[in-house]
């Protein structure tokens, strides 16, 4: 086992962060308050900014901001992002150092965890898949659950900086089970937004008080963390993001496709995928996914 211990603090690794977006952005964060020294690189110049104001270091490119890192973490859109910055010439596995510890917390397919895991073993470095689920806030707050895949052994060595980012940390399994986990989370998520958006529009037609509704449902069976965190976006059709219709369409890809390749039927899961599709059909993929509502309220007859 290496030692994750070559920063300039005595005892905790040197990161580099790469894609510092709505949630890169806060949880890097988190590691730099938790006295981490990281080295970040984004596409956005305001957001490396960001970084080096929160007392990071902003590298002008993958290579450099690996380059020194013990443990580099990853936390792109999708798998083709992953891709890019993972492989060839100009990319992590080509230029991080043989021993360190990649952490992917991208959601992404499970078959591109299982082939980078094996790609980078080629190049001595090992990784793990670690998606998050929790949103932007859950970001800011720490308090992500983050579902693992790989070795027992590097799960351990990164338990210190999931703690800094997460509160619920599990290892799922081998290389791309927590993949397989975080793609069950989408499916569930999007599934209880699409019914707590069908009893909006149905509560609101009826006349009743819909904040008081909101309320009492969610200390009752019916309750969940989408409704105590979507709320708000709900009564004030707040739909900046937060979680972006378009992720959350590439995730209900992810899941549809995982359960077919096992067998697995997911009849309201597919009726839903279809909903997601449709609101960025009609322009909305750069809304927060709790704007499924406005796919309800335009079924229901309204012009939003
Ligand atoms: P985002 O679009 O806000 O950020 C993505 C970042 O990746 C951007 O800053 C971009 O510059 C960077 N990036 C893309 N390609 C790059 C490249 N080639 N080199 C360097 N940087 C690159 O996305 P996000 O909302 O932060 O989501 C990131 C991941 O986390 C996604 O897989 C998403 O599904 C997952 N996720 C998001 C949320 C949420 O609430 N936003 C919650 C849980 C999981």
């Amino acid at each position: 086992m290496s030692n994750l211990a070559g920063s300039s603090h005595p005892t905790r690794p040197a990161i580099a962060w790469i894609g510092l977006g709505i949630m890169g952005s806060p949880m890097s964060e988190n590691l730099i308050k938790a006295g981490y020294q990281v080295t970040g690189f984004t596409l956005e110049q305001d957001k490396l900014d960001r970084l080096a104001a929160a007392g990071g270091t902003a590298a002008g490119s993958i290579a450099e901001a690996v380059k020194d890192a013990d443990v580099v973490i990853t936390m792109v859109p999708a798998s083709p992002h992953v891709e890019a910055i993972s492989y060839g010439p100009d990319g992590i596995l080509e230029n991080a150092k043989a021993g360190a510890l990649l952490i992917d917390m991208s959601s992404i397919t499970p078959q591109t965890s299982v082939d980078l895991a094996k790609a980078a073993k080629d190049k001595g470095i090992r990784v793990l898949d670690a998606p998050v689920s929790g949103g932007e806030a859950g970001a800011v707050e720490a308090v992500l659950s983050i579902m693992v895949g790989g070795e027992q052994a590097d799960f351990d060595q990164a338990k210190p900086i999931f703690e800094a980012l997460g509160k619920t940390i599990v290892l799922c399994g081998p290389h791309g089970s927590g993949q397989t986990v975080k793609a069950a989370n989408q499916l569930i998520v999007a599934v209880n937004i699409q019914a707590c958006a069908e009893a909006v529009v149905f509560l609101e037609k009826s006349g009743v008080d819909l904040n008081a509704a909101l309320d009492v449902l969610n200390g009752g069976l019916a309750g969940s963390t989408v409704l105590t965190r979507k709320k708000d976006n709900f009564l004030n059709r707040d739909f900046k993001p937060g979680f972006r219709i378009d992720l959350h369409h590439k995730d209900m890809g992810i899941v549809t496709d995982a359960a077919r390749n096992v067998g697995a039927a997911l009849p309201v899961g597919a009726v839903v995928a279809q909903l997601v599709a449709s609101l960025r059909a009609q322009g909305d993929g750069g809304l927060d996914h709790s704007a499924l509502l406005r796919a309800v309220e335009r079924l229901s007859g309204a012009q939003v």
